[in-house]
């Protein structure tokens, strides 16, 4: 059965709007795909406007990118070494989401509901140029408001956009979830709810720290801090958005059964009776250094990292050198791409393999114990620390990337277990 449109003449009320996204592992196979349909319908029926943002099925765009790289050298072409073009990557890769896209649609007609399915640029999601990594600079959600006032529910392939030069690009890994907060602010959603594998944030990554604790609420400031840090519960880029446009998200399971009163994080601009204290131990494990030891080379060096898609975390520049920490998480060219660059400019020193710890709270700085506490746990997980960083909301060390877990668990007993 159909739900009814509006009768003609009938004054238009105007339903809540949700945002729901799944997550990768939601939509892994089409068994789960049909559950994640219930939860959709269920939420249509309950009398909203439903949008669904999903990412690719499963381990889909690891795969892709694995084929990008194989046919780099497939057929004796003689392109080791070479990284595949992020334009084709972009077109690539945006394919996985097109797949889960339409599939839900279809499982969600199949329950009688009306439903229709579209990419990102038919969404009106408008990037800069920047392929495989590109940001969202507007939003023009009209096709998605006709189809919601005609009654359907309108599921949207996440992490895809179109650039001003009219060509798809790709938000960067796990940017799913910033197509699903930018469009509840483009739409004035009442709700944004995250779906994934686990039921909200936690004070660390529960597969690397057994005793973490689930953690019911959380500020927007909080979950950006442990975003920026790594963590990989809801990318980095959609809870700035979120905090921008002031909209409160859902962390929620999709394995769990539906539930008016879910065990989930909710996170908000405040989150009741935060004291400042720390909150959450983040690891990251993707990180590189680079050096330049003068600076006539400066931004060619830059240019470099960037167009080797090294997402750059911070950057100090001197009177005689540069230094910058790099994010590799949306670089999978990485390491062809530093042999290049050791070739083309040798005054770059590229350092991989380290990784980031960090404590996240609120009041650091505060006393210097906080400080002292935090050096003696890295030291007692062998853990050397190249470079600290601290601030108000971190406490941060680059460390080797393997001892990373054994920090993690260290500084949790140290600063969140207590
Ligand atoms: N499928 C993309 C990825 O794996 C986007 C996402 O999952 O949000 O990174
Ligand atoms: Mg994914």
């Amino acid at each position: 059965m159909l739900l009814e449109d509006p009768k003609p003449g009938a004054p238009a009320v105007r339903r809540p709007i949700v945002v729901q996204k799944y997550g990768g592992s939601s939509v892994a196979d089409v068994e789960k795909l049909g559950r994640v349909a219930e939860r959709v319908v269920h939420a249509r029926r309950a009398g909203n406007d439903v949008v669904v943002v999903v990412s690719a099925m499963g381990k889909t765009t690891d795969g892709l990118l694995k084929l990008a790289h194989d046919a780099v050298g497939a057929g004796g072409a003689g392109g080791e070494g070479r990284e595949p073009a992020r334009r084709e990557l972009d077109m690539l890769v945006s394919t996985g989401e097109r797949v889960a896209m339409s599939l839900l649609s279809i499982a969600i007609q199949a329950r009688g509901v009306r439903a229709i399915s579209f990419t990102g640029s038919q969404s009106g999601i408008i990037t800069n140029d920047r392929h495989f990594d590109a940001r969202i600079i507007e939003v023009r959600p009209h096709r998605i408001e006709d189809e919601l006032a005609r009654g359907a529910v309108v599921i949207v392939a996440g992490y895809q956009g179109m650039s001003y030069k009219r060509e798809i690009t790709t938000l960067g890994r796990g940017g799913s979830d910033t197509t699903a907060v930018a469009l509840a602010a483009a739409l004035g959603a009442d709700r944004c709810e995250i779906y994934s594998d686990v039921d909200g944030v936690y004070s660390a990554d529960p597969r690397t720290v057994p005793e973490a604790r689930h953690l019911p609420e959380l500020d927007h400031a909080l979950l950006q801090e442990m975003a920026e840090s790594g963590a990989k519960v809801v990318c980095a880029q959609a809870v700035e958005w979120a905090r921008r446009a002031g909209i409160a998200i859902y962390a929620r399971s999709s394995f769990e059964p539906v539930s008016d009163t879910p065990r989930q994080t909710v996170i908000r601009r405040f989150a009741p009776g935060d004291e400042p204290r720390a909150r959450a131990i983040v690891g990251h494990r993707q990180l590189a250094h680079a050096a330049l030891g003068e600076l006539a080379s400066l931004e060619r060096a830059e240019r470099l990292l960037l167009d080797a898609g090294a997402a750059i975390l911070e950057e100090h520049v001197t009177e005689e050198r540069a230094e910058w920490l790099l994010s590799l998480m949306s670089a999978p060219g990485f390491a062809e791409a530093r042999a290049r660059m050791a070739a083309e400019l040798p005054s770059l020193a590229v350092t991989v393999g380290l990784g980031l710890v960090s404590v996240v709270g609120g009041g650091l700085t505060e006393r210097g114990a906080q400080l002292v506490a935090f050096r003696e746990a890295l030291a007692a997980a062998a853990a050397r620390p190249r470079r600290m960083l601290a601030t108000a909301l971190r406490l941060g060390a680059v460390v080797d990337a393997a001892s990373v877990p054994d920090a993690e668990r260290a500084l949790h007993a140290r600063f969140v277990a207590l």
